[in-house]
């Protein structure tokens, strides 16, 4: 069983990232120097990928059988790491190269030779994106009943329909879409194919304007008689029959929230940092009656809460590393730092006031940021929803077995 010592968490990011090639510090600093740029126009420009390390940011989820340069990080690992980067900038932890969220449905979907295939695009020392397409114009959290087709031909299969919020999805190579084969079977009918940029028939409609998060560029996709070959279907290791594939989608929302929650637990750190120089600096907002102890009193109650988010997150990541069943607790990591940031990026601002309009744009940026987390991999209501069903469910076994005994 992995184990990790909670008092060391500070000096796990490092390590791991020296063990990766890469210069934590020197990725931190060039984020904070390109955010405003990336801000206001949604791009990264060329001058941050020379000061980074840009093949171990590719290669950070690939295994070392395919050419990753080592074993990925542990999940425990990889949440130091994007704590601190998402402190820089919550939209550049998300919008950094690398297969991303396409990495669960290649790993448990693909064959040996797809998973090949699809991590040897990554083998480079430029930066190289991979994404995941689910969500549509009409369906985002029931996923199940996705309306993008895919029907077989002599060669492959031919998809049609149109896929929405795409994060990365106008830099990626490979973009992992999930269609429909019959929509009458709901989820056993859905598939998951690897579609590469430039295939006939698949088009970047527009990038979305974005409230908050700009750099991880949200687009929306075209699929209009895209034919694939018969390859680009996951089809699972040999001789497995593929059932429900829609289950790996699941399971990269599973994989996926705890490294989203530490993003955002830096984004929280991030609001109070601002909070606290914006006190330093201007002084307490005592024309409206707020004293030393109430602040005093809020930092605190916000270095609480980020430390729950933050632990929650661990807890799930440590029973992600050790194969145990960790849904429940994604889920909670998640919805509960959305909330936390939502809720200190409003009282940050309550506090500062009108001064926001002159003194603080790092603060309207991250409050932007904010509102965005409790949308993407599942809404706040979605994972409440799911946690409640979760706990009945466990809750029903427990008696049901208790009864037996
Ligand atoms: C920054 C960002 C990045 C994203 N990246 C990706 C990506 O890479 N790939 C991808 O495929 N998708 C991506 N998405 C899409 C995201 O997964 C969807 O936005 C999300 O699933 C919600 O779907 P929707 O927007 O259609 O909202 P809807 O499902 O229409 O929900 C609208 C509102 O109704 C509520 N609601 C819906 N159903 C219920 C219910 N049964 N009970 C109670 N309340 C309910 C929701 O909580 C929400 O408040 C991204 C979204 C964002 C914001």
């Amino acid at each position: 069983m992995i184990a990790v010592d909670l008092g060391r968490l500070n000096d796990i990011a490092a390590e791991q990232l020296s063990r990766s090639g890469i210069d934590h510090g020197a990725v931190v600093r060039a984020i904070r120097d390109h955010i405003d740029y990336s801000d206001r126009t949604g791009e990264i420009p060329e001058s941050f990928w020379s000061r980074v390390a840009v093949r171990g940011l590719n290669t950070m989820l690939v295994p070392a059988r395919f050419g990753g340069d080592q074993e990925p990080l542990p999940a425990v690992g990889r949440l130091a790491v994007l704590e601190d980067i998402g402190f820089a900038d919550a939209g550049y932890a998300i919008a950094l190269p690398g297969p991303g969220l396409a990495t669960p449905p290649i790993t448990s979907l693909g064959s040996e030779s797809q998973q090949q295939r699809f991590f040897a695009g990554f083998l480079t020392d430029r930066p190289v994106w991979g994404a995941f397409a689910i969500t549509e114009p009409d369906v985002g959290s029931d996923a199940t009943s996705i309306q993008t087709r895919a029907v077989p031909t002599d060669r492959g299969y031919l998809i049609n329909g149109t896929k929405c919020f795409i994060t990365n999805g106008e830099r990626a190579g490979s973009i992992v879409v999930f269609a429909t084969l019959d929509s009458r079977r709901g989820r056993f009918g859905i598939r998951a194919f690897v579609v590469d940029r430039g295939t006939p028939g698949f088009t970047v409609v527009r990038r979305e304007k974005m409230l908050g998060l700009r750099a991880s560029q949200l687009v929306v996709l075209s699929f209009s008689d895209c034919e694939v070959p018969k390859e680009s279907m996951l089809i699972g290791p040999a001789g497995a029959r593929i059932v429900d594939a829609f289950a790996s989608a699941q399971g990269a929302w599973d994989f996926m929230r705890p490294m989203l929650t530490a993003i955002i637990v830096g984004a929280c750190r991030a609001i109070r940092e601002a909070l606290h120089e914006h006190v330093e600096g201007y002084g307490l907002p005592s024309r409206r009656g707020v004293g030393r102890e109430a602040v005093t009193e809020l930092f605190r109650n916000m270095d609480r809460q980020v430390q729950i988010a933050r632990l929650l997150a661990y807890k799930a990541a440590w029973r992600y590393d050790n194969g145990l069943p960790m849904s429940k607790d994604a889920s909670m990591a998640k919805a509960f730092a959305s909330q936390t940031a939502i809720r200190m990026a409003e009282q940050a601002l309550e506090l500062v006031g009108s001064d926001i309009v002159f003194g603080q744009p790092r603060l309207e940026r991250l409050y932007r940021d904010a509102k965005a987390f409790d949308i993407l991999e599942g809404t706040g209501d979605m994972q409440r929803l799911m946690i409640t069903a979760m706990h009945r469910g466990r809750t029903a076994e427990r008696s049901a077995r208790t009864l037996a005994a």
